[in-house]
């Protein structure tokens, strides 16, 4: 007469199955066929449609015991007769909002839970601000004052957000609780579930009388000015995270953190690659000839370097261990000095005559070479 399955086999529960292991079983079936874990499954529907029907059968202990004696004929409108059906798919729905609530109160974090979120405590919002420094102190490292803006609690008062003399108040419509049921009529029946109450957003209080001076948010922005220890070797582009400087916590959670974004202005004379430093020294025409000792800056100050005899414009030499501190470590890049040659400009009259003396005069190797390579190119020119 009947092709519905057996209410007990629809929950994979015996005939003796107790009230926890029914509400066991259907609670495992209800999270995985749940309409709204399985938008559009129209199996999953049915078989969701089913188990609820079997465990608010099975649920209820007096129809429980007329399914027991006269199955599907007992319990179902359909059927009529039998043993005086009394309601079927409605009543017994106290253990319902219990399951749901659980189900997703698991699954989607929602519910019960955002009780306990809204007033445990929280740390606050990061911020960021934005610090320009020297490439020498970039090099050196540098304390420097940074103005903030950050939310701190309100001192008027002590960050309850009431104003003086009074006090935060019982939340009416959650009685302090922070949730609300929510019933919501389906095909399926009434699925009762609950969400953070829209009044207190889930405090459990409400302030009737509002702090003056936060207006009831129990923080205020203000500025503060922080001195942050920027560390030798910090580079354009980087970000200094400073531990507990951002916004103060909710309901006595730490802050939030400090995050200084370091632009490093560009230097006249050094530049940088990694952790070596560049720069380029000119160095006079008679230098390059014969070879000199040379000043040469360093982000450390002026040393000495002597160029040999014949340096040939372009030609880098290498400072070791000069270049810029390793974060954390104690060894440096180097510094790479370019060494460029001036050419001399608006000779007299005399010194032309003494450079052609000193051309003419000039008997290397190389030079030799160097001439008849000129020469074959200007034959090749015409
Ligand atoms: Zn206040
Ligand atoms: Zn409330």
């Amino acid at each position: 007469m009947s092709n519905k399955r057996d209410y007990y086999e629809v929950l994979g529960v015996s005939k003796g199955a107790s009230d926890e292991e029914l509400k066991k079983a259907y609670r495992a079936l209800a999270k995985k066929y749940h309409p709204d874990l399985n938008p559009d499954n129209k199996e999953a529907e049915s078989k969701f449609k089913e188990a609820t029907e079997a465990f608010e059968v099975l649920s209820d202990a007096d129809k429980r015991a007329k399914y027991d004696q006269f199955g599907h004929a007992g319990v179902d409108p359909t059927y009529g007769g039998g043993g005086g059906f009394t309601g079927g798919f409605s009543g017994g729905f106290s253990d319902m909002g219990d399951i749901f609530d659980n189900i997703f109160g698991g699954i989607f974090g929602g519910g019960s839970r955002g009780t306990a979120n809204a007033n445990s405590p929280r740390r606050g919002q990061d911020i960021q601000v934005g610090v320009n420094i020297s490439f020498m102190d970039a090099c050196r490292g540098v304390k420097q004052d940074v103005k903030i803006y950050r939310m701190e609690r309100c001192d008027d008062c002590g960050g309850d957000g009431a104003a003086k003399g009074h006090s935060p108040e019982t939340c009416p419509d959650c009685n302090g609780i922070g949730v609300v049921k929510v019933a919501q009529r389906t095909a399926f029946g009434i699925i009762q579930s609950q969400k953070t109450c829209p009044r207190c957003n889930g405090k459990g209080k409400v302030i009737n009388n509002p702090c003056q001076k936060c207006g009831g948010s129990g923080r205020n922005r203000v500025q503060k000015t922080i001195n942050v220890d920027i560390p030798a070797g910090i580079d354009n582009g980087q970000v200094l995270r400073v531990p507990n400087q951002g916004d103060s916590g909710f309901n006595g959670g730490p802050n939030g953190h400090l995050h200084v974004n370091v632009t490093v202005r560009p230097d006249p004379v050094f530049s940088r690659k990694g952790f070596d430093v560049h720069c380029e020294i000119p160095i006079t025409y008679t230098q390059a000839v014969l070879g000199d000792e040379l000043t040469v800056p360093t982000i450390d100050g002026n040393v000495k370097y002597t160029v040999s005899e014949g340096t040939q414009n372009g030609t880098t030499f290498r400072l070791r261990n000069k270049g810029i501190k390793k974060i954390g470590k104690d060894t440096r890049g180097d510094q790479y000095v370019k060494v460029i040659v001036e050419v001399p400009k608006n000779l007299s009259k005399k010194q032309r005559e003494l450079l052609k003396n000193f051309e003419n005069s000039l008997t290397d190797k190389n030079y030799q070479k160097r001439q008849s390579f000129f020469s074959k190119l200007k034959d090749k020119l015409g």
